[in-house]
């Protein structure tokens, strides 16, 4: 007897449609698995054997082979045990044809005949929609993110045994499932009014956020840079549908979809990913032996935040160069190369020496060459991709309470969303959503100035000697504070704006040529 059953193997976040082959065949028992397999895939015959055992079924004393197709695909990875459960079902007709015909099948195996959770089930889910495949079996702690998608009917199975009884039942379809989850609005703890002064911080948050505009901040010890960081995503729109999806991936591979979604509510506020500056290289970008997603993709659509940015190890900075600029990271492996998306804003706080309050000199313990060594721990490629840098300063405690209160968060992210639905209906039909991301082929199509302001921009590039990078980056920022504004052209007060963004790189840069 033949079989055969349709499973997928997972590339980052791209899911690839494999069939697994069963055949029976007289002769001396044996249980053979063949098909380029990675060895956790090898051992999934003595779960399979032992599970179906402990179901219910013996396995005939026979010759039963299993092959996976295509060959010349590495299959990796534990997910595939119910696949090869069915198959051999199939085989020994044990269960109907039809069913599997119109199914792609995943799952791990206890030797109980439990069916175990695994990662990955939305693109999975993703692949099955785009395949056209109707129906989809899944762990049954997978079901609520194979269940986001519309368009695939999702059957969740407990057991080997319940999986059985599901496809030899009347009308499989009816034990689909479908989790139907709500949107919600994070309530934040955080506030931007709670941050006194500061108004030069605060505003640069609001651009960054506005534009998804790369950010980093310094200044001396209890300035306020964490204060400030900590409530960016207080002021970040929701994200689109197609946003969530793409995110929603992301944690589906990385087995950590349960963080989005809780109950029945799905989390549509941008993720915040604040790593330690402990974390490894992995641990940043992804990687590992059965590869995940590291800290950058978990960030995906939202924010990166880097405090003591110096303090991270120089390897963990450099690496960020790549993603910065794609967007997404590469990862190679002997069965294939991994790809996962990263597209967040990095915002990045430090303090500007080793003791924190350079260039105070009354209170800096630092020789000119420490503050210096210390400053360049942050590589000139590095700072090219950041497009504002923003001083902050301590306020005494005595001014600080005759400051008012400022804005609060939700009046800030009103602004910040209309900025983020100019952008939405003016690069609709482009490959980039936000004004950060404009490329130099397009900046004279959106950047559109006016002449005095050109005048104005010709004038300070020329004496603070620009490079094109460092102008294009002042106008895309130009261009987020004339969004902001809802100003179609950008005016004179948005280049003046823009530019004092780029003065502190300037002052504790000082010498790099670009500023
Ligand atoms: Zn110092």
């Amino acid at each position: 007897m033949y079989s055969i059953v349709k499973s997928a193997v997972l590339r980052g976040v791209e899911g690839i449609l494999i069939q697994v082959e069963a055949d029976i065949s007289p002769g001396m028992p044996s249980f053979e698995m063949v098909g380029f397999l990675a060895s956790e895939v090898k051992e999934a015959k003595e779960r399979v054997r032992i599970a179906l055992k402990n179901s219910g079924i013996l396995l005939p004393p026979r010759r039963i082979t299993i092959n996976f197709m295509p060959g010349d695909l590495r299959k990796s990875g534990s997910w595939f045990d119910l696949a090869v459960a069915a198959a051999i079902l199939r085989a020994m007709n044990e269960i109907p044809e039809g069913i599997l015909k119109r199914s792609l099948i995943f799952g791990e195996v206890g030797l109980n005949g439990e069916v175990l959770p695994v990662r990955g089930m939305l693109p999975a889910a993703v692949l099955a929609r785009d395949h056209q495949i109707p129906l989809m079996f899944v762990p049954e702690s997978n079901l609520q993110e194979a269940s986001v998608l519309d368009g695939v009917v999702v059957i969740p199975v407990a057991s080997v045994e319940d999986f059985i009884r599901i496809c030899k039942s009347q009308n499989p379809e009816k034990s689909a499932c479908r989790v139907r989850t709500t949107q919600k609005q994070a309530e934040y703890r955080e506030d931007y009014s709670e941050i006194r002064g500061q108004r030069m911080v605060k505003r640069a948050c609001e651009i960054a956020a506005a534009g998804m505009h790369n950010l980093l901040m310094i200044g001396p010890p209890g300035s306020g840079k964490t204060m400030a960081a900590k409530r960016l995503p207080t002021i970040l729109p929701n994200m689109t549908k197609e946003e969530m999806l793409s995110l929603a991936q992301v944690y589906s591979v990385s087995g950590k979809f349960q963080v989005l979604q809780e109950d029945d509510v799905f989390q549509i506020q941008r993720p915040f990913q604040a790593p330690h500056h402990t974390i490894t290289a992995q641990g940043m970008c992804g990687g590992g032996r059965y590869p995940v997603p590291g800290a950058v993709s978990l960030a995906h659509k939202g924010v990166l935040f880097l405090d003591e940015f110096p303090e991270f190890p120089r390897p963990v900075i450099e690496l960020l160069r790549q993603p910065l600029e794609d967007k997404k990271i590469r990862i190679a492996r002997l069965e294939g190369t991994y790809e996962y998306p990263c597209d967040f804003l990095l915002l990045a706080a430090m303090n500007p020496c080793r003791c924190g309050y350079y260039p105070d000199l009354k209170k800096c313990r630092c020789t000119p060459s420490s503050v210096r060594r210390y400053l360049s721990k942050i590589s000139r490629p590095i700072l090219d991709r950041i497009d504002m840098t923003v001083e902050t300063k301590s306020i005494p405690a005595s001014e600080l309470f005759r400051q008012k209160p400022g804005e609060s968060s939700e009046q800030i992210r009103r602004r910040v969303q209309a900025a983020h639905e100019i952008q939405r209906q003016r690069f609709l039909k482009k490959d980039y959503s936000f004004n950060s991301q404009i490329p130099s082929k397009d900046m004279e199509c959106w950047c559109e100035v006016n002449a005095e302001t050109q005048a104005y921009l010709e004038e300070l590039s020329g004496r603070e000697s620009f490079s094109a990078r460092g102008y294009y980056k002042l106008l895309r920022t130009a261009r987020t504070i004339a969004d902001l504004e809802g100003s179609e052209k950008i005016q004179m007060c948005h280049a003046t704006e823009a530019s004092a963004f780029r003065m502190a790189k300037r002052k504790y840069w000082e010498g790099q040529d670009e500023l």
